[in-house]
Protein backbone atom coordinates (compact mmCIF):
# COMPACT_ATOMS: atom_id res chain seq x y z
CA UNK A 1 0.00 0.00 0.00
CA UNK A 2 1.58 3.20 -0.79
CA UNK A 3 1.65 5.97 1.93
CA UNK A 4 -1.61 7.54 3.24
CA UNK A 5 -2.44 11.11 1.84
CA UNK A 6 -3.67 12.47 5.85
CA UNK A 7 -1.37 10.62 7.76
CA UNK A 8 -0.79 11.94 10.88
CA UNK A 9 -3.62 15.09 10.25
CA UNK A 10 -6.62 16.81 12.81
CA UNK A 11 -9.47 17.15 10.31
CA UNK A 12 -12.59 19.32 11.74
CA UNK A 13 -15.96 18.88 9.47
CA UNK A 14 -19.17 20.30 9.97
CA UNK A 15 -22.34 17.77 8.70
CA UNK A 16 -20.62 14.93 8.61
CA UNK A 17 -23.46 12.92 9.96
CA UNK A 18 -25.23 12.68 6.94
CA UNK A 19 -24.86 12.75 2.66
CA UNK A 20 -21.43 14.37 1.70
CA UNK A 21 -19.94 15.04 4.70
CA UNK A 22 -20.31 11.22 6.23
CA UNK A 23 -18.35 10.11 2.96
CA UNK A 24 -15.35 12.92 3.42
CA UNK A 25 -14.87 12.18 6.96
CA UNK A 26 -14.92 7.87 6.30
CA UNK A 27 -12.49 8.94 3.05
CA UNK A 28 -10.06 11.40 4.93
CA UNK A 29 -10.26 8.76 7.82
CA UNK A 30 -9.17 5.41 5.34
CA UNK A 31 -6.04 8.15 4.35
CA UNK A 32 -5.00 8.22 7.88
CA UNK A 33 -6.55 11.41 9.28
CA UNK A 34 -8.09 11.69 13.19
CA UNK A 35 -10.98 13.90 12.97
CA UNK A 36 -13.71 15.78 14.64
CA UNK A 37 -17.64 15.74 13.70
CA UNK A 38 -19.42 18.17 14.25
CA UNK A 39 -23.63 17.24 13.46
CA UNK A 40 -26.71 18.76 14.14
CA UNK A 41 -29.42 16.56 15.08
CA UNK A 42 -28.94 13.36 14.61
CA UNK A 43 -26.90 12.01 17.21
CA UNK A 44 -27.28 8.55 16.26
CA UNK A 45 -25.90 8.59 12.67
CA UNK A 46 -22.97 10.97 14.29
CA UNK A 47 -21.64 7.64 16.46
CA UNK A 48 -22.09 5.61 13.40
CA UNK A 49 -19.59 7.16 11.69
CA UNK A 50 -17.29 7.85 14.88
CA UNK A 51 -17.24 4.20 15.16
CA UNK A 52 -17.04 3.75 11.15
CA UNK A 53 -13.49 5.88 11.93
CA UNK A 54 -12.33 4.29 15.18
CA UNK A 55 -12.45 0.80 13.06
CA UNK A 56 -10.23 2.50 10.60
CA UNK A 57 -7.92 2.96 13.52
CA UNK A 58 -8.10 6.55 14.00
CA UNK A 59 -9.47 8.97 16.51
CA UNK A 60 -12.84 10.93 16.59
CA UNK A 61 -14.69 13.15 18.43
CA UNK A 62 -18.42 14.13 17.65
CA UNK A 63 -19.71 17.46 19.02
CA UNK A 64 -23.31 18.26 18.85
CA UNK A 65 -24.41 22.03 17.72
CA UNK A 66 -25.27 25.13 15.40
CA UNK A 67 -22.50 26.49 13.29
CA UNK A 68 -24.70 29.82 12.81
CA UNK A 69 -23.82 30.21 17.02
CA UNK A 70 -20.72 32.05 17.46
CA UNK A 71 -20.35 30.83 21.00
CA UNK A 72 -20.74 27.24 20.03
CA UNK A 73 -18.30 27.78 17.71
CA UNK A 74 -15.76 28.75 19.55
CA UNK A 75 -16.27 26.16 22.46
CA UNK A 76 -16.35 23.63 19.38
CA UNK A 77 -12.28 24.82 17.86
CA UNK A 78 -11.08 24.49 21.94
CA UNK A 79 -12.37 21.51 22.01
CA UNK A 80 -10.84 19.76 18.89
CA UNK A 81 -7.49 21.70 20.07
CA UNK A 82 -7.94 19.76 23.10
CA UNK A 83 -9.87 16.73 22.80
CA UNK A 84 -8.07 16.06 19.09
CA UNK A 85 -4.91 17.28 19.06
CA UNK A 86 -5.11 19.89 16.91
CA UNK A 87 -6.94 21.53 13.77
CA UNK A 88 -4.78 21.03 10.30
CA UNK A 89 -7.97 20.49 8.15
CA UNK A 90 -11.02 22.68 8.08
CA UNK A 91 -14.16 21.28 5.72
CA UNK A 92 -17.32 23.74 5.98
CA UNK A 93 -20.10 20.91 4.53
CA UNK A 94 -23.20 22.39 6.54
CA UNK A 95 -26.06 23.39 4.41
CA UNK A 96 -29.49 23.33 4.16
CA UNK A 97 -32.16 24.86 1.80
CA UNK A 98 -35.71 25.07 1.41
CA UNK A 99 -37.35 24.78 -2.56
CA UNK A 100 -39.40 27.82 -3.52
CA UNK A 101 -40.96 27.43 -6.90
CA UNK A 102 -42.13 31.04 -6.52
CA UNK A 103 -40.24 34.16 -4.98
CA UNK A 104 -43.82 35.54 -3.89
CA UNK A 105 -43.88 32.17 -0.71
CA UNK A 106 -40.21 32.04 -0.02
CA UNK A 107 -40.80 32.25 4.03
CA UNK A 108 -38.66 34.45 5.91
CA UNK A 109 -37.37 32.01 8.32
CA UNK A 110 -36.25 29.65 5.82
CA UNK A 111 -34.27 32.61 3.85
CA UNK A 112 -32.60 33.79 7.29
CA UNK A 113 -31.90 29.87 8.28
CA UNK A 114 -30.61 29.55 4.74
CA UNK A 115 -28.12 32.28 5.11
CA UNK A 116 -27.24 31.23 8.98
CA UNK A 117 -26.43 27.82 8.29
CA UNK A 118 -24.56 28.03 4.71
CA UNK A 119 -23.03 31.37 5.17
CA UNK A 120 -22.69 32.63 8.92
CA UNK A 121 -21.90 29.41 10.48
CA UNK A 122 -19.48 28.92 7.64
CA UNK A 123 -17.93 32.29 8.59
CA UNK A 124 -17.82 32.23 12.29
CA UNK A 125 -16.34 28.71 12.46
CA UNK A 126 -13.48 29.81 9.95
CA UNK A 127 -12.97 32.85 12.16
CA UNK A 128 -12.89 30.71 15.37
CA UNK A 129 -10.27 27.77 13.69
CA UNK A 130 -8.82 30.28 11.58
CA UNK A 131 -6.32 30.94 14.56
CA UNK A 132 -5.03 27.00 15.50
CA UNK A 133 -4.35 26.27 11.45
CA UNK A 134 0.04 26.40 10.59
CA UNK A 135 1.57 26.83 7.30
CA UNK A 136 0.41 23.48 5.16
CA UNK A 137 -3.14 23.95 6.65
CA UNK A 138 -5.98 23.52 4.11
CA UNK A 139 -9.35 25.08 4.22
CA UNK A 140 -12.61 23.25 2.17
CA UNK A 141 -15.83 25.01 1.66
CA UNK A 142 -18.67 22.94 0.10
CA UNK A 143 -20.45 25.48 -2.83
CA UNK A 144 -22.66 23.98 -5.70
CA UNK A 145 -22.97 24.04 -8.99
CA UNK A 146 -26.06 26.24 -8.48
CA UNK A 147 -23.40 29.55 -7.99
CA UNK A 148 -22.60 29.19 -11.36
CA UNK A 149 -25.92 27.67 -13.44
CA UNK A 150 -28.16 28.90 -10.67
CA UNK A 151 -31.57 26.72 -9.69
CA UNK A 152 -35.12 28.52 -10.32
CA UNK A 153 -36.41 26.64 -7.43
CA UNK A 154 -33.09 27.56 -4.71
CA UNK A 155 -32.97 31.46 -5.24
CA UNK A 156 -31.21 32.13 -1.67
CA UNK A 157 -29.93 28.56 -1.49
CA UNK A 158 -27.81 29.24 -4.88
CA UNK A 159 -27.10 33.09 -2.96
CA UNK A 160 -25.31 31.64 -0.29
CA UNK A 161 -23.25 29.13 -2.34
CA UNK A 162 -22.40 32.17 -4.58
CA UNK A 163 -21.09 34.07 -1.66
CA UNK A 164 -18.91 30.85 -0.29
CA UNK A 165 -17.33 30.97 -3.82
CA UNK A 166 -16.60 34.61 -3.35
CA UNK A 167 -15.29 34.26 0.96
CA UNK A 168 -13.26 31.47 -0.23
CA UNK A 169 -11.13 33.49 -3.31
CA UNK A 170 -10.99 36.66 -0.96
CA UNK A 171 -9.61 34.24 2.33
CA UNK A 172 -7.69 32.40 0.12
CA UNK A 173 -5.43 35.51 -0.38
CA UNK A 174 -5.53 36.57 2.95
CA UNK A 175 -4.40 33.11 3.93
CA UNK A 176 -1.28 33.16 1.40
CA UNK A 177 1.37 34.43 3.63
CA UNK A 178 0.44 32.26 6.42
CA UNK A 179 0.84 29.51 3.95
CA UNK A 180 -2.72 27.88 4.40
CA UNK A 181 -4.97 26.96 1.21
CA UNK A 182 -8.70 27.61 1.05
CA UNK A 183 -10.05 25.99 -1.84
CA UNK A 184 -14.01 25.16 -2.33
CA UNK A 185 -16.01 22.13 -4.06
CA UNK A 186 -18.91 22.86 -5.83
CA UNK A 187 -20.97 20.04 -6.49
CA UNK A 188 -24.27 19.27 -9.42
CA UNK A 189 -26.58 17.26 -7.67
CA UNK A 190 -25.51 14.38 -5.51
CA UNK A 191 -28.09 11.23 -3.74
CA UNK A 192 -28.32 12.78 -0.26
CA UNK A 193 -30.66 13.21 1.95
CA UNK A 194 -30.90 16.75 1.16
CA UNK A 195 -32.10 15.88 -2.44
CA UNK A 196 -34.33 13.40 -1.09
CA UNK A 197 -36.12 15.30 1.51
CA UNK A 198 -36.28 18.51 -0.45
CA UNK A 199 -37.11 16.83 -4.33
CA UNK A 200 -38.19 13.67 -3.60
CA UNK A 201 -35.03 12.31 -5.68
CA UNK A 202 -34.24 8.69 -5.00
CA UNK A 203 -31.13 7.18 -4.34
CA UNK A 204 -28.88 7.48 -7.17
CA UNK A 205 -28.70 4.58 -9.71
CA UNK A 206 -24.56 3.34 -10.14
CA UNK A 207 -25.72 1.48 -12.71
CA UNK A 208 -26.55 4.84 -15.54
CA UNK A 209 -22.96 6.35 -16.86
CA UNK A 210 -22.05 8.88 -14.68
CA UNK A 211 -22.76 12.07 -16.19
CA UNK A 212 -26.97 10.83 -16.65
CA UNK A 213 -27.25 10.45 -12.61
CA UNK A 214 -26.91 11.91 -9.93
CA UNK A 215 -23.62 11.69 -7.94
CA UNK A 216 -22.82 9.45 -5.00
CA UNK A 217 -21.58 11.54 -2.25
CA UNK A 218 -18.62 8.59 -2.49
CA UNK A 219 -17.74 10.27 -6.17
CA UNK A 220 -17.56 13.80 -4.79
CA UNK A 221 -15.46 13.41 -1.80
CA UNK A 222 -12.41 12.89 -3.94
CA UNK A 223 -12.36 16.11 -4.65
CA UNK A 224 -12.81 17.21 -1.24
CA UNK A 225 -9.90 14.65 -0.62
CA UNK A 226 -7.69 16.10 -3.47
CA UNK A 227 -7.71 19.66 -2.17
CA UNK A 228 -6.95 18.75 1.70
CA UNK A 229 -3.57 16.71 0.59
CA UNK A 230 -0.35 18.11 -0.83
CA UNK A 231 -1.79 16.63 -4.39
CA UNK A 232 -3.30 20.15 -4.61
CA UNK A 233 0.02 22.08 -3.26
CA UNK A 234 -0.27 25.03 -5.89
CA UNK A 235 -3.91 25.42 -5.60
CA UNK A 236 -5.56 27.99 -3.62
CA UNK A 237 -8.42 30.16 -3.89
CA UNK A 238 -10.35 27.35 -6.63
CA UNK A 239 -13.41 25.65 -7.02
CA UNK A 240 -13.46 21.76 -7.99
CA UNK A 241 -16.89 21.15 -10.13
CA UNK A 242 -17.82 17.59 -9.36
CA UNK A 243 -21.20 17.98 -11.70
CA UNK A 244 -21.36 15.33 -14.15
CA UNK A 245 -20.37 17.96 -16.88
CA UNK A 246 -23.66 20.21 -15.81
CA UNK A 247 -21.64 23.32 -16.22
CA UNK A 248 -18.18 23.31 -18.15
CA UNK A 249 -16.29 26.52 -17.07
CA UNK A 250 -16.42 28.42 -13.71
P1 LIG B 1 -27.20 16.48 4.13
O1 LIG B 1 -28.54 17.03 4.50
O2 LIG B 1 -27.01 15.00 4.10
O3 LIG B 1 -26.08 17.13 5.03
C1 LIG B 1 -26.14 18.46 5.49
C2 LIG B 1 -25.62 18.46 6.90
O4 LIG B 1 -25.49 19.81 7.38
C3 LIG B 1 -26.55 17.74 7.89
O5 LIG B 1 -25.78 16.90 8.71
C4 LIG B 1 -27.14 18.89 8.71
O6 LIG B 1 -27.50 18.51 10.03
C5 LIG B 1 -25.96 19.85 8.72
N1 LIG B 1 -26.34 21.21 9.08
C6 LIG B 1 -27.22 22.02 8.45
N2 LIG B 1 -27.31 23.19 9.08
C7 LIG B 1 -26.46 23.13 10.14
C8 LIG B 1 -26.11 24.04 11.17
N3 LIG B 1 -26.67 25.25 11.24
N4 LIG B 1 -25.20 23.65 12.10
C9 LIG B 1 -24.62 22.41 12.04
N5 LIG B 1 -24.92 21.52 11.07
C10 LIG B 1 -25.84 21.88 10.14
O7 LIG B 1 -26.90 17.08 2.69
P2 LIG B 1 -25.64 16.99 1.71
O8 LIG B 1 -26.22 16.94 0.35
O9 LIG B 1 -24.66 16.00 2.14
O10 LIG B 1 -25.07 18.48 1.90
C11 LIG B 1 -23.74 18.76 2.32
C12 LIG B 1 -23.31 20.05 1.66
O11 LIG B 1 -23.24 19.85 0.26
C13 LIG B 1 -24.27 21.22 1.88
O12 LIG B 1 -23.52 22.40 2.09
C14 LIG B 1 -25.01 21.30 0.56
O13 LIG B 1 -25.50 22.58 0.29
C15 LIG B 1 -23.91 20.90 -0.40
N6 LIG B 1 -24.34 20.45 -1.73
C16 LIG B 1 -25.19 19.39 -1.84
C17 LIG B 1 -25.58 18.99 -3.11
C18 LIG B 1 -26.53 17.85 -3.31
O14 LIG B 1 -27.05 17.68 -4.43
N7 LIG B 1 -26.78 17.01 -2.31
C19 LIG B 1 -25.10 19.67 -4.25
C20 LIG B 1 -24.23 20.73 -4.08
C21 LIG B 1 -23.85 21.12 -2.81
Amino acid sequence: MGKLKLEHKYFLITGADSGIGKEVAVLFAEEGANIAIVYHSNKEDADKVKAEIKGLGRKSIIIQGDVSDYEFCRKAAEQVVSELGGIDILVNNAGVQFPSENIEDLEEENIRKTFDSNIIGMILLTKVVFPHLKGGSAIINTASAAAYQGHPELLDYSATKGAIVSFTRSLALQAKPKGIRVNAVAPGPVATPLTEETFGEEKEDLSKPPFERNASPEEVAHSFLFLACRDSAQMSGQVLHPNGGLIVSG
